[in-house]
């Protein structure tokens, strides 16, 4: 079957011939994958950018956001069907299983020996066909499979929203994006969703068509952020920009980081303190984030999530992986 391999050894992606993979246990299920959705963790991974980790395997089929349709499934397995639709999750647990792991919170894993389908330890989905445990598959109604493949992205951000929403400590309700990438278009219309006025700040002009599209929707967008905000999220990738949005929370207000890296900057303790603020990093989701993902799917604008998808077929990927993303489309799709 054809896959996209990442040789991490002589740092190349090719397209190689592999063998389909098997049933091994009563509990798993074989599928085909449809899509295979592309994003900035698959350009940080191809490119070398992505900190890797010792004892990483030489090379790497990537693809860790799926869509697939169910082959086969094992004896044990209850739940799913040939036919059914599938969004698996990409971590899986360390192994002997942390207190984390143990509990299927794999995306809160205490020693770090989590793999990560298509990014750490793993093969990933890029390729025709893959077998999963059915407890990493999450099953999606028909209805809902046309932007299925923008459910991983989601449940980033829902496990992001719900984590904020915990330690809020008031009622207010303006909120700040940052990026208008997928993850930031998302958690946009999620946190609209929730009761919050949203405005949307980055880097385009306001003519654009991302920008255009969530206006059209109700989100206020701009390329600065002044004024003070209840829950700002950030998902530009800039810690420069972090350090700036910090300074930009409202009294007891909650900032969440998604992207920024490292920056060297000031930050105020003394600010922190008397503004009863909470800053959250959060990464990964977990399972009753994908489930929130696939609830949240069916109400956010259908409209907005078209408008946010591009399709591209298998052997395309140079366009999405390498070349600078062309297009109003943020998201990135490989129809296999
Ligand atoms: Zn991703
Ligand atoms: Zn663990």
């Amino acid at each position: 079957m054809r896959s996209l391999v990442l040789d991490l050894e002589q740092r190349r992606l090719e397209q190689r011939d592999a063998p389909e993979p098997e049933l091994k246990a009563a509990d798993e299920v074989r599928f085909r994958i449809q899509e295979v959705g592309v994003c900035g963790t698959d350009r940080e991974l191809v490119s070398g950018r992505l900190r890797r980790r010792p004892g990483d395997r030489p090379a790497l089929v990537i693809g860790h956001e799926a869509l697939g349709q169910v082959l086969e499934t094992g004896a044990a397995v209850n739940g799913l069907e040939r036919g059914d639709w599938v969004v698996p999750m990409i971590r899986r647990p360390c192994a002997p299983a942390c207190r984390s792991c143990a509990r299927g919170r794999n995306d809160l894993c205490l020693t770090g020996g989590f793999n990560e389908r298509g990014i750490f330890g793993l093969d990933g989905y890029f390729t025709e066909f893959a077998v999963d445990a059915a407890r990493y598959l999450l099953r999606v109604p028909e209805r809902l499979v046309e932007h299925a493949i923008l459910i991983e992205p989601l449940s980033v951000v829902e496990k992001a929203v719900a984590r904020a929403l915990a330690v809020r400590q008031t009622e207010e309700n303006s909120a700040l994006v940052l990026g208008l990438g997928p993850i930031g278009i998302l958690a946009a219309l999620v946190l609209q969703s929730r009761g919050f006025r949203v405005r949307l700040a980055s880097l385009e002009p306001r003519d654009h068509p991302r920008a255009a599209m969530l206006e059209a929707h109700g989100v206020e967008y701009s390329t600065t952020f002044e004024g003070r905000y209840d829950l700002i999220v950030e998902a530009a990738g800039s810690a420069e920009l972090a350090f700036q949005a910090v300074r930009a929370l409202g009294p007891a207000g909650v900032f969440v980081t998604l992207g920024a890296g490292q920056a060297v900057g000031e930050f105020s303790f003394i600010d922190l303190i008397v503004g009863n603020h909470t800053i959250v990093g959060s990464v990964n989701a977990s399972p009753q984030a994908f489930q929130m993902a696939l609830t949240d799917l069916e109400t956010l604008p259908p409209t907005a999530l078209r408008a946010m998808i591009r399709r591209f077929e298998f052997g395309d990927y140079r366009r999405t992986l390498f070349d600078r993303p062309p297009g109003a489309e943020p998201k990135f799709v490989h129809v296999v």
